[in-house]
């Protein structure tokens, strides 16, 4: 029932979620601006910052007064960051992939993801720039929230001599920057996302000196549902293809709106999909996963000629049928299969405890 509800809040006149986009991320901007005492700028970690100021950071856990020493470890964890995302070159391109936002996000934050935040639809388009909405966690106090993404390869994708259906798979595959306008994106990951070069919208100069002086994570649950939506190609192509198409058409940056109907169509398509398939993983967990496949169709393979073994036993034995066969008579007919005695008693115990 209440995932029927989340969809209900998600589904919305398109114009009007840009209109509520827009004020949400004006708010967004006034507050930080009225917070400027607060806030450990580009500025001060260049030097300019004075210690009566006494600002506090919670790097060893506690808040305590900020040194000079924190700013030096902040810069350094800033230089991480930024090597990570290949910004020390002079030929620093911006954006992340896809993918690259799952493998570092925290595992909390996928976990919500994945528990918590059901759906993301496209709202609408404007020259690549796409505006999703998402259902809001159980504790939150709106109803959705609001993901950019701007997909840096769809000037190529659209001038590229492939057709629109094609074209439309280099969306998703392409580098990505967004924003989200969720308090977890403002003040744990904006900074991130603004000096790793990929993050959309406005950018944050203020150190999470207080929420996230290590500098972990990268994305919020809302980016991290919006992601795996467009890591899964039966949800995300066909809207791709349509703004491949539109944008062919148009040649320019006239809004594409999503109606009502095709918001619908959209979630009712990713709801259909297996849970498996909904399920955010990592690269890592993808690899051990395709890993560990091999041997589970292995042991599958085995209990089926097991069960073909009995099966036999039951037709030539068929006045005992209804007792227990012996243990050494499996093993027996088993072994008639080609098993050695030690194979047939291992495959007989699995058999019998995958029917237990
Ligand atoms: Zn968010």
């Amino acid at each position: 029932m209440a995932a029927k509800d989340q969809r209900a809040d998600v589904v919305q006149d398109a114009r009007k979620a840009g209109k509520d986009a827009r004020l949400a991320f004006e708010f967004d901007l006034k507050r930080r601006l009225g917070d400027q005492a607060k806030i450990l700028s580009a500025d001060d970690m260049g030097g300019l910052y004075e210690p009566k100021r006494g600002l506090f950071t919670s790097i060893d856990g506690k808040p305590r007064m900020l040194t000079f020493d924190d700013i030096l470890a902040f810069k350094a964890a800033v230089k991480d960051i930024q090597r990570m995302h290949g910004q020390h070159s002079k030929q620093a391109s911006g954006g992340i992939l896809v993918k690259k936002v799952i493998d570092l996000s925290t595992p909390q934050d996928r976990e919500r993801a994945n528990k918590q935040i059901h759906f993301a639809v496209p709202m609408r388009n404007t020259a690549g720039v796409v505006q999703f909405q998402t259902n809001a966690g159980p504790n939150s106090d709106v109803s959705r929230h609001t993901v950019m993404v701007q997909f840096l390869s769809y000037d190529a994708a659209l001038s590229s001599g492939q057709p629109a259906a094609e074209a439309a798979k280099l969306l998703a595959r392409g580098k990505v920057k967004y924003d989200c306008d969720c308090n977890r994106h403002t003040f744990w990951f904006r900074y991130i996302a603004s000096i790793g070069n990929f993050n959309y919208g406005r950018a944050e100069d203020g150190f999470p000196r207080i929420r996230n002086p290590k500098l972990y994570g990268v994305a919020c649950k809302h980016v991290i549902r919006v992601m795996g939506t467009l890591s899964h190609a039966g949800t995300f192509n066909n809207f791709a293809r349509k703004m491949i198409e539109h944008g062919r058409k148009t040649l320019g940056g006239k809004q594409q709106l999503m109606t009502v109907k095709e918001q619908q169509a959209f979630i009712d398509n990713a709801a259909s999909t297996r849970k498996r398939a909904r399920t955010i993983k990592t690269s890592e967990e993808k690899r051990l996963e395709r890993a560990a496949q091999p041997a589970q169709q292995r042991r599958a393979v085995e209990a089926a000629k097991v069960r073909a073994a009995n099966e036999t036993l039951r037709t030539t034995h068929a006045a005992k049928v209804n007792k227990p066969v012996p243990l050494d008579k499996k093993i027996k007919a088993m072994m008639k299969l080609g098993y050695s005695e030690q194979a047939a008693r291992i495959a007989i115990t699995a058999a019998d405890n995958a029917q237990g």
